[in-house]
């Protein structure tokens, strides 16, 4: 294995660059409790922030052939999760349906991060609660494939939430599948200013209207409100059968915000994070209705 040293300064953690798939799976079976993948690194090199111990061994995925692939078919999009936000947000930005997923991926932190962090990483990071792919994806129905030496699975990415953070050591997430439909998409966050900081909320929304606007399917995501983002059911309901109408969804969310607690954080009061939903939902359905 290729090994050097992770950080300068006398920490004596190593760096292995993984070659393939099969090498990094060795690697984190081999490391257990004392490692894990390194992707883009942008949440890692953070955690001395946040008072988080580094791990004494990173396994970088960033450079595995199949991890960095994007393969668009007509019924399904796989996106490797080694692929960056600003690649995802380039491949996708010709695809109407996935505008939820571009705008989340092409909208985060700034262009030098979006250059850096992953899709894999994104979804990973399992005490990030701004991630703007998270609802994204949640609205899009996607699954995620996990991997490990032994083998592999598929799972719903609302599944995979709910496990991450206990996910059995050695596994790796490794690609991301998206069912494509004709729903209209739209992702919609709030920063405290203008660009590079976290959303204090995310609307991530997917609609199906028929020929005369009434909604047929609606799948709408939270995110950056509470800890983890989740799917907002009960507004998806209130829509169905109604009129696509911002102002008028709108009005629903607001009767409905009340079922967010927003976290606690430094950055707002958590009752803020829950009272710009429906700003927020107003946006995001006149961004699908392209208005
Ligand atoms: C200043 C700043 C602002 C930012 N703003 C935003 C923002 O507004 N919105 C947003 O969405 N993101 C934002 N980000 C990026 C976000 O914070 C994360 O840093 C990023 O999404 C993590 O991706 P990464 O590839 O860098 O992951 P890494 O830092 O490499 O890893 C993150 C975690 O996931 C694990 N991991 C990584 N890949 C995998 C995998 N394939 N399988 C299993 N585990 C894995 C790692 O072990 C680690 O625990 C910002 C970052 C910075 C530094």
């Amino acid at each position: 294995m290729t090994t050097g040293p992770l950080t300068k300064g006398g920490a004596s953690g190593t760096f292995y660059v993984a070659p393939s798939l099969a090498t990094a799976l060795d690697a984190l079976n081999d490391y257990g409790a004392d490692g894990a993948p390194f992707a883009g690194g942008t949440w890692i090199m953070r955690a001395p922030i946040r008072h988080q111990q580094l791990k004494a061994r990173y396994v970088a995925i960033g450079t595995i052939p199949e991890l960095s692939a994007i393969r668009i078919d007509a019924d399904a999009i796989e996106i490797g999760a080694a692929v960056t936000h600003a690649a995802l947000a380039s491949a996708l930005a010709d695809l109407p349906e996935l505008a939820v997923l571009t705008s989340a991926a092409g909208s985060s932190a700034n262009p030098a991060i979006r250059a850096m962090a992953t899709i894999g990483g994104n979804l990973s990071a399992s005490d990030f609660s701004a991630a703007d792919c998270v609802p994204a994806l949640l609205c899009l129905d996607a699954q995620v494939e996990i991997a490990s030496k032994h083998g592999h699975e598929r799972m719903s990415l609302d599944a995979f939430l709910k496990q991450r953070s206990t996910l059995a050591l050695g596994r790796l997430l490794t690609k991301i599948v998206v069912p494509r439909s004709l729903c209209k998409t739209a992702h919609a966050r709030l920063p405290l200013r203008k660009a590079g900081d976290y959303p204090v909320a995310i609307i991530s929304l997917s609609l199906d209207a028929d020929a005369t606007a009434h909604v047929r399917k609606a799948r709408i995501a939270v995110g950056s409100v509470e800890t983890v983002a989740r799917r907002w059911e009960r507004l998806e309901t209130e829509l169905l059968g109604r009129v696509l109408d911002p102002a008028k969804a709108a009005d629903i969310a607001a009767g409905l915000a009340g079922e967010f607690t927003g976290r606690e954080s430094v950055e707002v009061p958590p009752w803020y994070r829950a009272s710009v939903l429906p700003g927020l939902v107003r946006r995001a359905t006149a961004a699908a209705l392209g208005a």
